[in-house]
């Protein structure tokens, strides 16, 4: 089978490779040989011109395959919001309110509970929640919440707080982020959004957060919760001041964590929503409006490329981008379209437009129409059922009204 996938990559090579500078092919190169880029090569793949890009999209595709095979993956899942009150005061942030501002809120743990409850009646296997640091929010909330849940659905997986929430929760109990975190397993934590990461860069988080969850603080954060038995995600946010420099010190620096411990289930890129973000309205002149098509395409390809060996899974945000280019993305490296979300808020409070939610037989048809095969995950990427080509999932309505909008327009 090796011999196999040598051969045709061989075969291919020629026409992959017919007008590519030749730093660039020795890199990709090198990637087939399973030899990783380094941090000075990420950033050279970022630079692509248009040959270039599509010989590094090809190889992308290539590694995803060997990886993955054709299976595509997603997770039927609810996200939930506990307040989006907050006064960290990040420039990007178009979702933190303060108390006294219209739409505030802070749901009661029984409605965390109730909502939960009804995402497991619809046929979620996880809850993802995350809050804004609300100045109020006792730093034993965060057990609490997990308490409430575990003691009504005690298989439900609970994929919950951003390290920019364990390093408040932490700094409220007067716990170390180990003690804290161990509390936190034990009360039922399952896995860690691997959010608030931005862009791991002293000087883009300067600008960004003022640097109040510094890179050293989210690294140890996260290796913390790892070592723990916490795995994590990992996240970029992209497309607003930084540079390709910055992308590759971020992914360079995420390969380093999982080298170490081995935490991470998958690489997700945020591309920036601008819309509502005050780091955009108060310096449009600054600020880009969100990553380029073209930037979205490499930052997936070379996630995939850079990688490879290490972290399995690229995650496309159709929160972010919409179903039509999570599905494009397909076959650019990316495996996995994240979760169902039946209620997601977080990209929507930013102006994003892409709905709140992507039901589990609307997953299957763009996975279908990407000529891919569909599988249901669990948030460990254990898979928990393979749809058959025939099969017809009916009966899912949308959670909540879309007022006669269809994300699957594109395919009709
Ligand atoms: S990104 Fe998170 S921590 Fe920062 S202001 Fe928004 S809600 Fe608060």
């Amino acid at each position: 089978m090796k011999d196999l996938h040598t051969a045709c990559i061989l075969v291919d090579q020629e026409e992959i490779f017919t007008d590519v500078s030749k730093d660039i092919r020795l890199i990709l190169e090198n990637c087939l040989k399973e030899k990783l880029p380094s941090l000075n090569d990420i950033e050279r793949l970022f630079l692509t011109n248009e040959k270039e890009k599509r010989a590094v999209l090809k190889i992308a595709d290539f590694l995803r395959k060997k990886v993955n095979g054709d299976n595509v993956s997603f997770v039927i899942n609810r996200n939930i919001n506990f307040t989006n009150v907050c006064y960290m005061g990040c420039k990007f942030c178009g979702f933190a309110k303060r108390s006294d501002e219209a739409g505030a809120e802070w749901i009661s743990l029984d409605q965390v509970v109730k909502r939960a409850k009804e995402a497991w009646r619809r046929g979620a296997t996880e809850v993802c929640i995350q809050g804004g640091l609300h100045p109020k929010l006792p730093g034993k909330y965060y057990r609490e919440l997990l308490i409430s849940l575990k003691k009504e659905l005690p298989e439900l997986h609970i994929h919950a707080f951003s390290p920019f929430e364990i390093w408040y929760g932490a700094k409220k109990m007067k716990l170390s982020y180990s003690d804290f975190l161990q509390d936190l397993k034990e009360c039922g934590l399952g896995s860690m959004p691997g959010t608030a990461a931005e862009i791991l860069d002293k000087q883009i988080r300067q600008q960004l957060t003022r640097n109040k969850l510094s890179t050293d603080q989210w690294v140890e954060i996260i290796k913390t919760a790892h070592n723990l038995g916490i795995p994590s995600t990992a996240t970029i946010m992209y497309g607003h001041i930084d540079a390709p420099r910055h992308w590759a010190i971020h992914l360079d620096t995420i390969r380093q964590i999982q080298t170490e411990t081995g935490g991470f289930t998958e690489f997700v890129p945020l591309s920036f929503v601008h819309y509502d973000s005050p780091l955009f309205l108060e310096n449009p002149a600054f600020v880009r409006p969100g990553a380029s098509e073209n930037e979205v395409d490499l930052m997936h390809a070379v996630s995939r490329i850079a990688f490879h060996g290490l972290i399995d899974n690229v995650q496309v945000s159709w929160t972010k981008l919409g179903a039509e280019r999570a599905r494009n993305l397909l076959s650019m490296g990316v495996n996995d379209l994240g979760g169902t979300l039946m209620n997601e808020s977080i990209s929507r409070s930013a102006g994003s437009n892409n709905g709140q939610e992507i039901t589990e037989g609307e997953m299957v048809k763009i996975i279908r129409s990407a000529s891919k095969i569909p599988v249901r995950r669990n948030t460990l990427y254990k898979t928990l059922k393979t749809y058959n080509t025939l099969e017809v999932i009916s009966g899912d309505e949308p959670l909540v009204s879309r007022e006669g909008r269809d994300p699957l327009s594109f395919l009709h």
